[in-house]
């Protein structure tokens, strides 16, 4: 089958765009497109999603129709593709009327390989598409349509209609950043929930991941920039004036720093990046707003000065370092101090209950015992379970001990409880908890209430933490944040897989926040 595929795309793969192999996972999503099913492909941004949609329009007969949500992007890919003979088009509101025309009439006539449509134009096209022969439905930055995505669009709702409209065109969904919540919510949106899943692997090995308490932040970066004299990198922070002052305390130290923020004029800003890439200046102290299209593959650490909101941002930031391939260092620094602060700014969104999930996710990868890659990763829904040896806690593991038995009776529990219930109920059903709440949902009488009575609700819920870090039990943020198993605990729970649970240092838990008793 997939030779098959391979044998008719690499010739188009050659002539069109003058490559020779396909990249991971390219061929498998042609693959499921051009035998009309439904598809998920999950890659990183330079992974090669384009060609995804692109090579199977020039395969197919009639037009695919491609939804991306940036008038710039569209307008760069249009263009390169007709630079190699391909017949394309893009549409969007801001185009004087008669190239419109001119490109409806196209449409029309089936002139088109691919047209690109923003999705707040997508309704004028309805009648239009049931004339013509549409060979498949791209939706570019699918996270988009998903209220637990990190860049909601309204607009991206409309397409929830398609299928139902277009039954016998296959979707194909495309994205750089979903958490496994996210992609679940993304198939659901679009009623394409036969869709196959393509999960390009996330993993950077060569990025060193590390986490360090937060107190004498500024003593520590310097200390950090002292050992990597001239090398290139990002401190990312919470706030403008924090940029400035941070920037402005390393130039006291001696190095050369600059601040970048949504705050400066565009002027400032662009002469900010040119600095940075062309290496005039190594180290930008920056909000969020800094790092979106820069393309520059030696910056060799990302600083964190403070706690992300979400895995997704700090995945994305991190990712900036290292392009070349080279060793680089992600070093965050976590306070509780920032949980709060975070907070604080989460009460005032729209979506605030999922927000508060993320962020709780990102405080848990922050306190993580266990490898921190294989944290990440799975929170992607990428299954890693070896330990990478290029993680602080790999390099400094804590004692650990054999928490198998500990491990099956927590996902026993969670098994029982139908993967219906958040973490304060499994720990409180395992502790035997007597609460209306138990009782009124019956579980004094599931097998494993009270099965774990001697640890106490904190440290019972610290294990509980350990084992989401570990990718063996997951939450899914859609459904009150319920906890599920993965199939590493069905492994544990009927493989007889071992797992090792780090011993709790008691002093560090007493600055939590408060548990239940
Ligand atoms: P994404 O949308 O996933 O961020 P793009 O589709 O823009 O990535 O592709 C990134 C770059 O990789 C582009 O320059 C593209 O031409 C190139 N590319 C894609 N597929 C291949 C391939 N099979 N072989 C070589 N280069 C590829
Ligand atoms: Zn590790």
């Amino acid at each position: 089958m997939t030779s098959t595929i391979q044998q008719e795309l690499l010739p188009l793969l050659k002539t069109h765009f003058g490559y020779d192999s396909f990249r991971p996972n390219q061929l498998e999503v042609m693959g499921d497109i051009l035998s009309k099913k439904n598809v998920m492909a999950i890659m990183p941004t330079g992974g090669g999603k384009s060609l995804c949609f692109q090579l199977p329009a020039l395969a197919n007969e009639g037009t695919a129709v491609v939804v991306s949500p940036l008038i710039a992007l569209m307008k760069d890919q249009v263009d390169a593709l007709r630079a190699n003979g391909v017949a394309a088009a893009y549409y969007n509101s801001s185009q004087p009327y008669e190239v419109q025309q001119e490109i409806l009439r196209s449409l029309r006539q089936g002139e088109l390989k691919l047209f690109y449509v923003a999705p707040e134009s997508l309704y004028q096209f309805d009648s239009v598409f049931k004339d013509i022969h549409i060979s498949l439905f791209a939706i570019d930055e699918a996270h988009c349509i998903s209220s637990w995505g990190h860049d909601f669009r309204p607009a991206y709702t409309q397409l929830g209609t398609l299928k139902e409209r277009f039954p016998n065109v296959p979707i194909m969904a495309l994205t750089a950043t979903a958490d496994k919540t996210t992609q679940d919510d993304i198939v659901d949106q679009l009623s394409i929930p036969d869709a196959d899943r393509h999960l390009a692997s996330f993993d950077r090995p060569n990025l060193f991941l590390e986490v360090r308490p937060a107190q004498n932040r500024i003593k520590k970066i310097v200390d950090f920039l002292a050992q990597r004299p001239g090398e290139s990198g990002i401190i990312y922070c919470l706030s403008r004036k924090n940029t400035e002052k941070i920037a402005e305390r390393l130039c006291d130290s001696g190095f050369q720093a600059k601040a970048y923020h949504a705050g400066m004029t565009s002027e400032e800003r662009s002469s900010v990046q040119e600095d940075f890439i062309t290496d005039r200046i190594p180290i930008i102290v920056a909000t969020i707003a800094f790092g979106m299209g820069i393309d520059k593959s030696n910056v060799r650490f990302v600083i964190h000065y403070n706690l992300p909101k979400n895995v997704e941002g700090y995945y994305q930031e991190i990712g900036r370092s290292g392009r070349d391939g080279l060793p680089a260092h992600a070093l965050l620094f976590y306070s509780y101090g920032d949980v709060t602060l975070l907070r604080r700014f989460i009460a005032d969104s729209d979506n605030a209950e999922v927000e508060y999930a993320k962020l709780e996710r990102m405080q848990q990868f922050a306190e993580a015992l266990s490898c921190r890659r294989i944290a990440l990763l799975n929170y992607f829904g990428e299954p890693i379970y070896e330990n990478c040896g290029n993680c602080d806690i790999c390099k400094r593991p804590p004692k650990y001990f054999d928490g198998t038995l500990l491990t099956q009776k927590i996902c026993s529990a969670v098994a029982r409880l139908k993967e219906n219930e958040a973490m304060g109920m499994v720990v409180d059903v395992l502790r035997g908890a007597q609460n209306a709440q138990v009782f009124d949902n019956g579980y004094q009488n599931v097998k494993t209430y009270g099965a774990v009575k001697e640890v106490s609700w904190l440290d019972l819920q610290q294990y509980v933490i350990q084992l989401l870090n570990q990718g063996i039990l997951e939450i899914n943020f859609r459904e009150g944040s319920r906890i599920a198993l993965t199939s590493s605990a069905k492994q544990v729970l009927f493989e007889g897989k071992q797992v090792r649970l780090a011993v709790l240092e008691k002093e560090k838990l007493k600055t939590k926040k408060e548990g239940k008793t």
